[in-house]
């Protein structure tokens, strides 16, 4: 099993990038000379690292703290873990980084005053984990036990037990549900403007929804695009003023309003949207080469649904202290936060679940002393 402490000393941050930029650029001149220059490619740094899985071998290993989830709230609270010596097992799935890794850029997150590319950051945060004795494990968790002690959890990989467990799973984007989205995924339909914008140079782009992501990214999809269309449901965004602001200033963004997208269309790769105009009823097809979709955030709880308290949405009710409704479970980033979704509001939960993590184990081996 290759742990990314490992990863992170055999390569520095600056190779890694290149490594990334490489594969990078070797895909899209393979398509490009197969005519093939519109399909989307999506490249994260878990495919350069993840393991080979050993199937078939189980080992049940006993963890003091579990981490499920390698975005800016995992990975702050595996550096706050690390620094109290709980040795962390950051469990990290697919990908490290979370959503926050697909953001082309960073503008508020402090101590950056120039802004910081997403994954970048997200690299920074995992090699800072990784200095205080943070283990980061390329594993998804498959199934988890919360009603036994220590907790149970299950990757392809392995069985784990662990005496705290803190939930930092995040979100992945809503899709629009319509017809012709799911098929297109990956020839005209993205969820990353960071990963396939490349693609669109001097093409024409749809981007659907009216807040910070849709406007974010599609600000960065007019470094390549011609035009970068903006279908947005109502008539007023959501988004902040100073991206509203940046948005109407540039000669390559247009907004088509009170407008929804009925279908994704094409033969082989994406031709068009075919849309409608809520006040109007009337219907229309938008010619585009590709439809970016950015309609909000659904939480990554199904795996905890019967064993901790969700609310309607589906996100991780805590209290102030990140605790869940189970005693050594915390849950921080935005599994647990519908209302502000900020990195650096996730970083700060990530360290109070962490500090709630090791009072509680100090608390619980207190207790168990007293009983012997
Ligand atoms: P969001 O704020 O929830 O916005 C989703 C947008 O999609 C809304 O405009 C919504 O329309 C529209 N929408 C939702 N469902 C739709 C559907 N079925 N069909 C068509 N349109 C639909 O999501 P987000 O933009 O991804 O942002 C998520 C969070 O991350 C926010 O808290 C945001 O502030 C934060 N964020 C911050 C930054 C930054 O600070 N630079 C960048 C990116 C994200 P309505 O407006 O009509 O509801």
């Amino acid at each position: 099993m290759r742990r990314l402490a490992d990863y992170l000393q055999s390569m520095q941050t600056e190779d890694v990038l290149a490594e990334t930029e490489k594969a990078k650029t070797q895909a899209r001149t393979l398509l490009e000379d197969q005519g093939m220059g519109g399909i989307s490619l999506s490249l994260d740094l878990s495919k350069l690292a993840r393991p080979e899985a050993e199937k078939g071998e189980e080992e049940v290993i006993e963890r003091e703290l579990i981490i499920i989830g390698g975005g800016p709230a995992g990975m702050t609270a595996g550096i706050y873990a690390g620094r109290a010596e709980l040795k962390p097992l950051i469990l990290v799935g697919q990908a490290f980084g979370g959503q926050a890794a697909t953001t082309s850029e960073m503008e508020n997150y402090p101590g950056f005053p120039d802004g910081i590319g997403g994954m970048a950051l997200a690299e920074q945060m995992a090699a800072q984990a990784a200095r205080f004795g943070a283990e980061t494990a390329f594993e998804e968790v498959t199934s988890l036990d919360l009603s036994v002690y220590p907790f149970l959890l299950k990757t392809y990989e392995a069985t784990y037990r662990a005496r705290a467990l803190i939930i930092c799973t995040g979100t992945a984007p809503r899709k629009l549900g319509v017809p012709g989205e799911s098929k297109f995924i990956g020839r005209g339909v993205s969820f990353c403007a960071t990963c396939d914008g490349y693609f669109y140079r001097e093409k024409r782009v749809v981007v659907v929804g009216g807040g910070d992501s849709a406007l974010d990214e599609g600000l960065y999809l007019t470094r390549f695009a011609n035009e970068v269309l903006i279908v947005h449901r109502r008539d007023q965004l959501r988004a902040t003023p100073i991206l509203q602001k940046r948005a109407a200033a540039n000669p390559k963004m247009r907004f088509v309003w009170n407008t929804v997208v009925d279908e994704v269309s094409g033969e082989n790769v994406v031709t068009g949207v075919r849309v409608h105009n809520i006040q109007s009823e009337e219907q229309s097809t938008i010619p585009c080469d590709g439809v970016f979709v950015y309609v909000g955030l659904i939480p990554n709880t199904q795996l905890f649904k019967g064993q901790l308290e969700l609310n309607p949405d589906g996100y991780i009710i805590t209290d102030k202290r990140q605790r869940t409704n189970v005693p050594g479970v915390y849950a921080a980033g935005d599994v647990q936060d519908p209302y502000f979704r900020q990195v650096v509001i996730a970083a700060g939960a990530g360290a109070a679940a962490a500090i709630e993590a090791v009072r509680f184990l100090a608390e619980r081996a207190y207790e168990e002393a007293g009983k012997t």
